[in-house]
């Protein structure tokens, strides 16, 4: 049996109970006879104390030090889940991200892993000893700073640690039973999908649905490493984040090969802001000068829509989306524009969320957007901007109707299970 690669999430380590129960479980893994690698994150909500901790003693913390702090959550749990193993007559090895070989660029606080090099992983495997490896951390290649991947960030380096080691395939361990077609919080009769490709997935992971890290997915697609994620509170089967739907995993049940579904799943997402930009004049270059200010100052945008110019005027507004944390240093670079460019006014909303409808079967089946916007105009919510993809229609509502937009989008789609499937096992969802 070859090498297998796990990750614990920090609802699944919140105390030295739950600690327990994750070592009795790495041992499990053990005694099949498995080279086991556990990449872990902080206990419980710990990151969030932390960076609430950091924020009350400064307003503006230097990203060097949010990192040396941060990356100490997840020391904590390295630690004591080795000391709980070897309670159980194992022995295991914990190492920080910078000992485990994970090198990354020099970006504090969304480091990108550049290479892996696990030769004290592969050493301490031959030991015969179980490798526990600090999550959502580097060392950078030219500073050799301490670096932190982004929240969630332990998800990809679980993957990429199953990348480097070439291991079989990566569990991710969490408190819901897989990836579900909504949210479980919202939807309670969401359904578990027992197979999502990696392009489905990716597109989930990028609307909002937390269950992974948006890296870690484009990860596992790059080194075609399968992904299984599962509760660490049952023994169910979870959810296979594979190639295409007919993938079988090694150590999976023979899947009978169904008919893919035309949608995998509807996500949402409470954390953009809207701007428009009132009254551009239809000029060459406006567009370009407007977002060339963004880029400059390091804003990710999301949804962008431009209107056709009114014939009577000659004006246009320009409106899009971003992460509500940029929405302030956004406004302002745009407000530096404005004699420039001779726009009218700016507005800002951030009491706005994304919903999107995704699948792959969408590409060959006409009528998908008619009846997602019909079912959100029968729950009473009118859409403020749509974007799409090949796989995936978003729209952008107010945020209070969030919740009712996702499940008449999942009930108009037939994605809702008779009985109530989602177990929320644990966590706070912070
Ligand atoms: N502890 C970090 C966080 O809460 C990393 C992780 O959990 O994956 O974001
Ligand atoms: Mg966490």
């Amino acid at each position: 049996m070859g090498i297998v690669v796990q990750k614990y999430g920090g609802s699944s380590l919140a105390d030295a109970a739950a600690i327990k129960r994750v070592a009795r479980r790495i041992v499990e893994s053990k005694r099949a006879g498995h080279d086991v690698v556990v990449a872990v994150s902080a206990m419980g909500d710990s990151t969030d104390e932390l960076l609430d901790l950091a924020n009350e003693v400064s307003p503006l913390p230097p990203a060097r030090e949010m990192d040396m702090l941060l990356t100490a959550g997840e020391r904590i749990s390295m630690a004591l889940v080795a000391m709980a193993i070897s309670d159980l007559g194992f022995t295991a090895r914990s190492f920080t991200g910078s000992q485990a070989g994970v090198i990354t660029d020099s970006v504090h606080g969304k480091a990108k892993i550049i290479d892996v090099t696990p030769g004290r992983i592969s050493s301490a495997l031959e030991d015969g000893h179980i490798v526990i490896v600090a999550g959502f951390q580097g060392v950078s290649q030219d500073t050799k700073e301490i670096t932190t991947l982004g929240r969630g960030g332990t998800d990809t380096t679980a993957v990429a640690l199953a990348a480097a080691l070439e291991a079989d395939y990566c569990e991710i361990y969490t408190d819901v039973d897989g990836v579900f077609t909504a949210d479980p919080r919202i939807v309670p009769t969401a359904r578990k999908l027992d197979r999502v490709s990696y392009e489905e997935m990716l597109e989930l992971a990028a609307c909002g649905a937390k269950i992974l890290h948006l890296r870690c997915v484009e990860y596992a697609r790059r080194y075609d490493i399968p992904i299984h994620v599962r509760s660490s509170f049952s023994h169910l089967e979870g959810t296979w984040v594979v190639p295409d739907p007919s993938f079988t995993a090694p150590d999976s049940p023979e899947g009978e090969t169904m008919e893919q579904a035309i949608i995998a799943g509807v996500a949402h997402d409470r954390s953009e802001a809207k701007i428009t930009v009132v009254g551009v004049p239809d000029k060459v270059g406006e567009a370009a000068r407007i977002f060339e200010a963004l880029a400059d100052a390091q804003i990710n945008l999301d949804m962008i829509v431009q209107n056709i110019s009114a014939a009577a005027t000659s004006l246009t507004d320009i409106s899009f989306t971003l992460p509500r944390a940029d929405g302030q240093t956004a406004m302002k670079a745009l407000a530096a524009l404005r004699d420039e460019v001779g726009f009218a006014s700016l507005l800002y909303d951030d009491k706005i969320g994304k919903i999107s409808l995704i699948g792959a079967g969408m590409r060959s089946h006409p009528g998908v957007s008619a009846k997602f916007f019909s079912a959100i105009a029968a729950a009473g919510v009118n859409i403020q901007m749509i974007s799409t993809s090949e796989i995936r229609i978003s729209v952008i509502v107010d945020e209070g109707l969030v919740d009712a937009a996702v499940a008449a989008a999942h009930t108009a789609f037939d994605l809702d299970a008779t009985e109530v499937e989602a177990v929320v096992y644990g966590g706070t969802g912070r």
